[in-house]
């Protein structure tokens, strides 16, 4: 079907089943183009809890749309495609964050929210990429933190905070395909370029970078920056978004390469499918729901 009449679709079916499409920032521009709001993950989850419609359909990956069900748990979140997975999300099981606390006792358990329902269970407090140094510092002093399961944001905010920190070794396979040497590259061409790079990137990325924010930093940032320019190390699809919003500025992707793949198993068939099915949708059971909506709600206290 031709994408003028999928959309066509997809708003007929959206206003008869009363939903909201929601969009992470890296999902595909025809995605992106279709949704009713665009954000990082916890933006969406968020406004999944005070949206007025009773169905969201969360054009991202699985963690998010858990995160969703977790703070909305009266509505139905509709995940396009089950199989949008995070690879870095998998490599933390609850299981083995439990037997990691046994060892640390005295430990506060910090993670991302780019994380499994069982492993924010398992979790005294969640972060963002925005706030991990805010939280980190919260912890009482003297107190060690598990902090898990990007290694590169860990270390980042071990770095900022000076704090002792046992990180996860985790990692996100596609901001590991952004290299010093292709920003070096761009650097010569781009002269006044300012370099922003999110902390999940290789740490000898974000040591060459200008600044370092996650993807809602990155919109503030250019907001109030007088650059024209921008080399933006983070997965491609934050590249859309930004021209979208700045038409007037320029924005080159650090690496063509750094595309999720599991972000791009959205597309716009999928998208009706859910909304005709009303599934995929995605649920917690109210026990792990509950545990996990605790630690996110002691982040959001921290600020
Ligand atoms: S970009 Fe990385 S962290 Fe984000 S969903 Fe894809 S694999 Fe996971």
């Amino acid at each position: 079907m031709p994408r003028r009449e999928l959309v066509q679709k997809i708003l007929a079916l959206k206003a008869e089943r009363g939903a909201v499409i929601l969009a992470h920032n890296y999902q595909p521009p025809e995605i992106q183009d279709v949704a009713d709001r665009l954000g990082d993950s916890l933006d969406l989850s968020r406004f999944s809890a005070s949206a007025s419609e009773r169905v969201i359909v969360f054009c991202g990956v699985h963690f998010m749309a858990e995160t969703a069900a977790i703070l909305a748990p009266e509505k139905t979140v509709l995940l396009p495609d089950p199989s949008a997975g995070c690879p870095m999300a998998d490599m933390m099981s609850a299981e083995a964050l439990g037997a990691l606390k046994q060892k640390h006792p005295d430990a506060v358990v910090v993670t991302y929210v780019n994380s499994t329902a069982e492993v924010k269970a398992e979790t005294d407090v969640c972060c963002t990429s925005a706030n991990a140094v805010a939280v980190v510092r919260s912890v009482p002093a003297g107190r060690p933190v598990i902090f898990g399961p990007d290694k590169y944001l860990g270390g980042w905010v071990k770095k900022q905070t000076d704090r002792r920190m046992i990180v996860w070794n985790g990692w996100c396979p596609t901001h590991q395909k952004i290299f010093p040497e292709q920003i070096e590259q761009l650097r010569k061409i781009h002269l006044d370029a300012v370099v922003m790079v999110h902390p999940e990137v290789n740490p000898a990325v974000a040591e060459i970078a200008d600044v370092v924010l996650g993807t809602g930093g990155m919109l503030r940032y250019v907001k109030e920056s007088a650059a024209t320019t921008f080399i933006v190390g983070t997965e491609i699809g934050m590249v859309y978004r930004l021209k979208k919003k700045f038409p007037d500025r320029q924005f080159v992707a650090a690496s063509k390469h750094a595309l999720c793949p599991n972000m791009k198993k959205i597309t716009l068939e999928k998208v009706v499918s859910a909304l005709e099915r009303l599934e995929p949708a995605i649920t917690v059971a109210p026990d792990v729901a509950g545990r996990a909506r605790a630690a996110i709600q002691r982040m959001v206290e921290i600020g």
